[in-house]
């Protein structure tokens, strides 16, 4: 019924919301009508006249001011899009005529990936004028009676104007042209922005009563979906991703004490030199051995140990298995010259780093030179932290090499690098893939090994899936090589059985291992 009457009502609506020259010149006229209706009838029809005609257009004008307050109370101050409130409610009208005509919509969920971190980078001013770009550009990829709004910090909603055929195949044409639109770098005063965004939608053909609040609901879990399977993805909602969702928020409470529980684990995943292809060393990655979920990774746990402060707690475990395990090879007869640690930034600014670190090598009676400790670029990047710095370099006073992770995605200044002790860079994965055929990439990685070698630090690309990427990196100059295409992070036992394999294949002349004690 409801649904019946809509069109109706938005013809009213229409017709009160008119400033037409009609609507303007009918007040004037009253008086004249109100004469000739005591000419005709007498003091009664000029009483009726008089009282009663102003009376709708009193009616509409208050009408029209609450419909103008209401206009500008559903705009965006920072971007001029709609406010979620607003999106909800115009979006609800246009899917209440959906069901008459057979026509579909489909509404978007986008978000600007980490943009928590590019605020804390590049300052408010910058992060505002972001969003302002990103607002512009998706405005200019849509028509004119589809609804966009700023649905959160960097976050967008958009509705499409109901057409007749939108199947799953438009939508993720449409989500990649938002995407290809928001990723163009962003000029701003300093230096061009590369962002990143996650897109999640639904069609309205994919729920069974679509509501507005249901179709946002089921964009945004899409969009979720997305961003947990990194930057720059695209989801379509499915009817299972509710579950999904719920076991996922159980896991996030169960992560908060998994700790304790002991059931976190490191595993590890080899490195090997370019020229002579013997193990440099192995990363140390967090594994959540989730006793009936099976094997989670850090995206899974890492952000609830974050927000529970518990990445101290990790980083001690973490670097205890990491020593025991070079111990442990060095036992086995086993040559590998390093593990790396991976910090996050606030460990970085802990007091007690530089003592905790310590007591692990006395206790494990390791050479400090055995242990790497990657630094995320981004974190050096950031605005200058005094802290970080002075751990960092107390850390490699010690005889602990820093290797500075994801380079290439921080957007870290060649000055800052030289802020820090830095021995090696770890070419991040987005400049690996397709190195073997890509000539753009080529480019890419070959300036990054110039510029290393001449400020004297080594090279690891990261993500090396196969073993054209691995040639051609190898003939770039890159030293150090680390990937699926290498092997994949394993636990501990069977790092004995890849290395022993890997000897193998490379050759008796390089089976040369520190000795057992
Ligand atoms: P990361 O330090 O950049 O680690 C490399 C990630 O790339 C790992 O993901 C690894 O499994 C994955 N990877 C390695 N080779 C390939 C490849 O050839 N192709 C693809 N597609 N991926 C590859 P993982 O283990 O899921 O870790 C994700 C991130 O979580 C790490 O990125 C690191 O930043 C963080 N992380 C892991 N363990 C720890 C930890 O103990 N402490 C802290 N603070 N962060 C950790
Ligand atoms: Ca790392
Ligand atoms: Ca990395």
């Amino acid at each position: 019924m409801q649904s019946r009457l809509e069109p109706l009502l938005t013809t009213i609506r229409a017709f009160l919301s008119q400033e037409s020259a009609l609507r303007r010149a009918v007040p004037l006229l009253i008086p004249a009508i109100s004469l000739g209706a005591w000419f005709a009838f007498g003091e009664v029809g000029l009483l009726v006249c008089a009282f009663l005609l102003p009376l709708p257009f009193l009616m509409t004008t208050s009408f029209m001011t609450g419909t103008r307050r209401r206009a500008r109370n559903e705009v965006d101050g920072l971007t001029g899009l709609l406010t979620p409130a607003g999106f909800e409610r115009q979006m609800q009208e246009k899917m209440a005529t959906l069901d008459e005509d057979g026509r579909t919509t489909a509404c978007f969920s986008i978000k600007i990936d980490n943009f928590a971190r590019l605020r804390e980078n590049h300052g408010d001013q910058a992060a505002e004028e972001v969003l302002r770009y990103v607002a512009d550009r998706l405005k200019n990829a849509l028509r004119g009676g589809d609804l966009i709004s700023r649905a959160g910090d960097a976050a967008f909603s958009v509705a499409l104007d109901p057409i007749a055929h939108f199947d799953i195949e438009s939508g993720i044409q449409m989500a990649t042209r938002f995407q290809t639109a928001i990723e163009e770098p962003i000029p701003l005063q300093m230096a061009s922005i590369y962002v990143t965004c996650s897109i999640g939608f639904c069609l309205s053909s994919r729920l069974n009563r679509p509501s507005a609040t249901a179709m946002i609901q089921a964009a945004d879990m899409a969009m979720c979906e997305a961003q947990l399977t990194g930057d720059s993805n695209i989801r379509a909602y499915s009817t299972d991703m509710g579950r999904k969702v719920i076991s996922r928020r159980k896991t996030q409470s169960e992560a908060a004490r998994t700790l304790q529980r002991d059931q976190i684990r490191a595993w590890f995943q080899p490195q090997v030199s370019t020229d002579t292809g013997q193990v440099t060393g192995f990363e140390a990655l967090a594994r959540w051995e989730h006793p009936e979920r099976g094997i989670l990774a850090p995206v899974q746990f890492l952000e609830v140990l974050h927000q529970t402060g518990q990445m101290g707690q990790l980083a001690d475990l973490m670097l205890r298995q990491s020593l025991d395990a070079v111990r442990a090879w060095d036992d086995a007869g086993f040559s590998v010259p390093m593990v790396g640690v991976n910090f996050a930034g606030e460990e970085l600014r802990s007091p007690t780093l530089v003592e905790r670190i310590q007591w692990e090598l006395d206790r494990t009676e390791l050479e400090a030179n055995r242990l790497g400790i990657e630094v995320l670029e981004s974190v050096v990047a950031g605005t200058p932290d005094d802290m970080v710095v002075r751990n960092v370099e107390a850390v490699n006073a010690m005889g602990c090499s820093i290797d500075l992770d994801d380079f290439g995605t921080g957007h870290a200044s060649i000055s800052s690098i030289r802020r820090l002790p830095v021995k090696r860079i770890k070419i991040d994965r987005s400049f690996v893939t397709n190195i073997d055929r890509d000539p753009d990439q080529q480019r890419m990685i070959a300036a990054i090994v110039t510029m290393a070698e001449r400020l004297g630090l080594e090279t690891l690309a990261e993500g090396v899936e196969n073993p054209a990427e691995h040639a051609m990196l190898a003939q770039l100059g890159c030293s150090h090589v680390q990937g699926f295409g290498i092997a994949r992070p394993m636990p501990f036992h069977e790092t004995l059985k890849w290395m022993k394999a890997h000897q193998e294949k490379i050759g008796p002349a390089l089976q040369i291992g520190h000795k057992p004690r």
